[in-house]
């Protein structure tokens, strides 16, 4: 196993992630972003990013990210992908980090590593996992052409995501627990006035069933406490995230979800240790949100690095 050695370590290559590499590579600090799938985080799942500002028609989120990376690429970020950390260790503030493949010394680490899809744990989840149940309808969708397809929840991802089904499928259904959408106003008004679209209320879903692949969901009015048995092809889950933090086993101080807390500068508990984007608690979960605390942890990093004296110790070796 070899063993490099970097001013700042980035985990975790989403917007913030590639916005603080951007900040720290054309600061000349020695970086590299390690990434334990293909950069881009969440956002490559997005269809169209409507609220990303300079983009007035909206931008796909796999080409917005592809941009952040091809900016901070220009200015030399050395990136690997599928590298995924295992352990932090911090002696006297000097940060070891292990990977499947490498140890990696520094003074510096900015964690963004985002949030993951949650999953409901009801019955037939996972056995129809990949046969008709999904997590992404950007990677999915194409697959129900004309077919009847179910979204689990009524928030911003779970609205935007059914209201891109209806560009393949021929029904979709909006199965929501409350009465009222979360989604943003603007999402809402598109979805009640979308005629491919039906939403059910004040319901939840209880059971996948099927052969071989999904066939049909069982969905409990929780008001009446009435069942029914709705036949579908498909079923999209978008009932909320759960953070990728469980690495950094709890040496950081975290919220009670398990976001990561911070300052008003975004360093954690640790000092040299700093948190940006999704995975830091932040009740706003947006890519322009994102970038700009990857900005903010990047410039941390450095007044850190400073303050402490690591930076002149890699003075003449950064890239
Ligand atoms: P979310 O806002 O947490 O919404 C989750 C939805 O799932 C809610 O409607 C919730 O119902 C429902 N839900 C949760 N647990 C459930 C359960 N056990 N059974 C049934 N339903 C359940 O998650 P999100 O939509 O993924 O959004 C996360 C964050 O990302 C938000 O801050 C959102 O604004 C942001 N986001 C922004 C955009 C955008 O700006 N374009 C796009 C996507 C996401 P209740 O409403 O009853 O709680």
């Amino acid at each position: 196993m070899s063993t490099g050695s970097y001013e700042t370590v980035i985990i975790g290559g989403g917007p913030a992630g590639l916005t603080a590499g951007l900040y720290l590579c054309r600061s000349r600090i020695k970086t590299v972003l390690l990434e334990k799938q293909m950069t881009g985080g969440q956002a490559v799942n997005s269809p169209l990013i409507e609220n990303y500002p300079g983009f007035p028609d909206g931008i796909d989120g796999m080409e917005l990210t592809s941009l952040f990376k091809l900016q901070a690429d220009n200015f030399g970020l050395e990136t690997r992908n599928f590298e995924a950390v295992t352990s932090v260790d911090v002696t006297n503030g000097f940060k070891t980090l292990k990977t499947d493949k490498e140890e990696i010394n520094t003074p510096a680490i900015i964690v963004a590593t985002g949030r993951s899809p949650k999953k409901m744990g009801i019955p037939g989840e996972d056995k129809y996992m990949g046969k008709g149940i999904s997590y992404c309808a950007t990677c999915d969708g194409p697959l129900f052409k004309d077919k009847r397809v179910m979204v689990i929840g009524g928030g911003d991802s779970a609205v935007e995501e059914a209201l891109h089904l209806t560009n393949f499928a021929g029904k979709v259904i909006i199965v929501h627990r409350r009465d009222e959408l979360r989604a943003s106003g603007y999402l809402q008004e598109r979805a009640l006035s979308e005629p491919k679209l039906e939403i059910i209320w004040n319901s939840e879903i209880r059971e996948v069933r099927g052969d071989s692949v999904v066939e049909e969901a069982i969905i409990e009015n929780n008001v009446t406490g009435e069942t029914s048995e709705v036949p579908v092809s498909g079923i999209f889950f978008y009932v909320g995230n759960t953070p990728n933090s469980s690495f950094l086993s709890e040496m950081v101080e975290l919220d009670k979800p398990g976001y990561i807390t911070t300052d008003e500068n975004l360093e954690t508990s640790v000092p040299g240790i700093f948190a940006a984007g999704d995975v830091r608690s932040n009740p706003f979960k947006q890519v322009v949100i994102a970038t700009g605390e990857g900005a903010l942890a990047a410039m941390s990093a450095q007044r850190y690095l400073e303050k402490t004296g690591a930076r002149a110790a890699y003075k003449g070796d950064a890239k």
